[in-house]
């Protein structure tokens, strides 16, 4: 399986500077295991930080092949839909928008990158809101939750034909990372809403602590999946440029999946390097008794390590509210 070479180097993205210094080296897909070594860049003019160069948007698709959905589709499924973790971590995202505003039957609801539609049925269930989901991967699309009250979508938000300001709520959890323009899908997103309406943005948080251990196997950065890596300065800056005015809230985030993955990942990278294109394997007994450690040392530590992170402003990944005028 040969990495396609169709890369490309735009200017940045949030302030259309044209020199970067580079941040970070020999980046690999170290979870879905596809092909390439990637180098992360910074810009002099705001500070964003990218993966660049990045795969050309037409392949993009290849880096999503059997991750986010096609093999993996049943599990990866079960976990977003059913899992306790992830239940814990909608709830929690439910409960940080609704800190802002009570959410009720009167609202309307867009997930961007909803996935199976964990969050939406969450939110459903929670506050009796109104759902509609849409995601550039038409296999979780296809297999959605409660398709019979969410309207489901396929395809981008920038190209999606849904009425101005009929939204009262639009989310993005970790997806806005994901987009070749994030500006241009907060700009749409904002034209989407109704006045007074809510734009909620999830993403990883590069200035977080974890990140400056663990470095190229810190779990959250997904590259090339992820295209952009925000911290809460230039997360702030992209919803200023897209003309968002007013930030309700901006924190960092409990998300109880980062610091003893992030670990497994360092030692899967120490103990055996994966070759490219190699699919994960748990199989040996030395796998199995590094991954029985593994979840103990998760139980012990990082529920506790990520309620402390949280505390100080320095969890790895970040959330951010802002209203429309
Ligand atoms: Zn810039």
């Amino acid at each position: 399986m040969d990495a396609p070479v169709t890369l490309e180097s735009p200017d940045c993205l949030v302030c259309g500077g044209r020199t970067f210094r580079t941040v970070l080296r020999d980046v690999r897909d170290l979870v879905w295991r596809k092909p390439g070594t990637f180098t992360l860049q910074q810009c002099d003019g705001c500070g964003l930080v990218v993966t660049r160069p990045r795969p050309a948007t037409d392949v993009l698709g290849f880096y999503y092949e059997n991750a986010y959905s096609g093999e993996a589709q049943d599990g990866m499924r079960r976990f977003q839909t059913e899992s306790g973790l992830m239940r814990l971590i909608n709830r929690y995202r439910l409960a940080v928008v609704q800190r802002v505003r009570k959410l009720g039957g009167e609202d309307r609801l867009l997930d961007v990158g909803c996935s199976y539609g964990g969050f939406l049925r969450v939110a459903r269930e929670g506050t009796g809101c109104v759902t509609a989901g849409i995601d550039f991967d038409a296999g979780s699309i296809e297999r959605a939750v409660d398709k019979a009250v969410t309207e489901y979508r396929t395809g981008a938000l920038v190209d999606a034909d849904y009425a101005p300001g009929s939204f009262t709520v639009i989310t993005f959890f970790e997806s806005l990372e994901h987009h070749p323009d994030p500006v241009a899908a907060l700009v749409r997103a904002r034209e989407l809403l109704a006045p007074g309406g809510l734009c909620v943005v999830e993403v990883p948080n590069w200035g977080g602590f974890w990140r400056r251990v663990f470095g190229r196997t810190w779990l959250p950065l997904l590259v090339p999946q992820h295209l952009v890596h925000f911290t809460p300065a230039t997360l702030r800056q992209a919803f200023e440029k897209a003309g968002f005015r007013r930030m309700e809230r901006q924190q960092t985030m409990f998300f109880p999946l980062e610091g003893v993955a992030s670990l497994g990942l360092w030692l899967g990278r120490l103990l055996r390097m994966p070759p490219p294109g190699s699919k994960p394997s748990w199989r040996t007994p030395f796998d199995v008794s590094v991954g029985l450690g593994l979840l103990a040392l998760y139980f012990a530590f990082e529920i506790p390590s990520q309620a402390l992170l949280r505390l100080v402003g320095a969890a790895g990944h970040q959330i951010a509210v802002a209203r429309r005028d």
